[in-house]
């Protein structure tokens, strides 16, 4: 798993740093989902789980954990990996807007912060952005472990003793601690991100049906941007890279 702390060596002084969710965010079904849904528990038992999480009764860590245990029981960790690299899509403007942060200079480091796993997150990216942005681009994420038999394999969390598995703040706040104040936008759908979504100058909350991210945000008076795709994200980043609009603006 990916230290933090290189990422904050790797750009020590970016004035701009863009975090970003990986499921739902960046590809425009949740891999996890399609994964439990299809050849786990199922669409219905997933729902009862995460509506305990949503309510709080259950943690995220411990719903997700036995949700990806009822997946493994039925498709190897290789099949898996094949499976949604074939099914998932990338948001359309998601490309568009990584390809403009790489060109800027000094590059806008733009970073995977993800509750899911780290190679099924590469393997889903070399389908759809190439091998070699696949094998660059950095991720925050939790990994797995592959036991004895085929169907042996576990999410390994960042934070075990973190309710969230991945706290995603942590990924977030030592960036906001450096000594030169970067400007951070966050972006994301979902329960996971709730713990980082207070921590940005800018949040942008993707629009969809049952955002548990915009009813959070909504509930702790927390403001926000939504958008559909990153053609959107890709418009004010540029604006307040410009110095066209203050990040109040753009949620505003
Ligand atoms: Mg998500």
């Amino acid at each position: 798993m990916l230290p933090v702390s290189h990422l904050l060596e790797k750009y020590p002084d970016s004035p701009f740093v863009v975090l970003s969710d990986f499921d739902g965010t960046i590809s425009s079904e949740d891999s996890n989902d399609h994964l439990i849904d299809g050849y786990g528990m199922g669409v219905e038992k997933r729902k009862v789980l995460w509506k305990k999480v949503v309510e709080e009764t259950e943690t995220f860590r411990d719903a997700f954990k036995v949700s990806l245990e009822s997946a493994a029981k039925n498709v190897t960790f290789p099949e898996a990996v094949d499976i949604l690299r074939k099914a998932i899509k990338l948001d359309p403007g998601f490309l568009p807007f990584y390809t403009w942060c790489r060109a800027q200079s000094p590059p806008i480091p733009v970073i995977v912060v993800s509750s899911g796993m780290e190679p099924i997150i590469r393997g889903i990216l070399a389908e759809l952005i190439g091998e070699q942005e696949a094998a660059d681009i950095d991720i925050v994420a939790n990994d797995v472990s592959l036991g004895e038999g085929p169907h042996d394999w576990d999410i390994v969390y960042r934070h075990p003793e973190s309710g969230f598995g991945h706290d995603k703040s942590l990924a977030i706040l030592p960036f906001k601690n450096l000594p030169h104040k970067p400007t951070l936008f966050f972006c994301g759908d979902g329960i996971s991100d709730m713990s980082a979504a207070q921590h940005a100058h800018v949040l942008f909350v993707k629009n969809k049906e049952g955002n548990d991210l915009k009813i959070y945000c909504e509930n702790k008076g927390l403001p926000f941007k939504l958008f559909d795709d990153f053609t959107t994200v890709l418009e004010e980043v540029k604006a307040v890279v410009e110095g066209a609009k203050t990040p109040e603006q753009v949620m505003a």
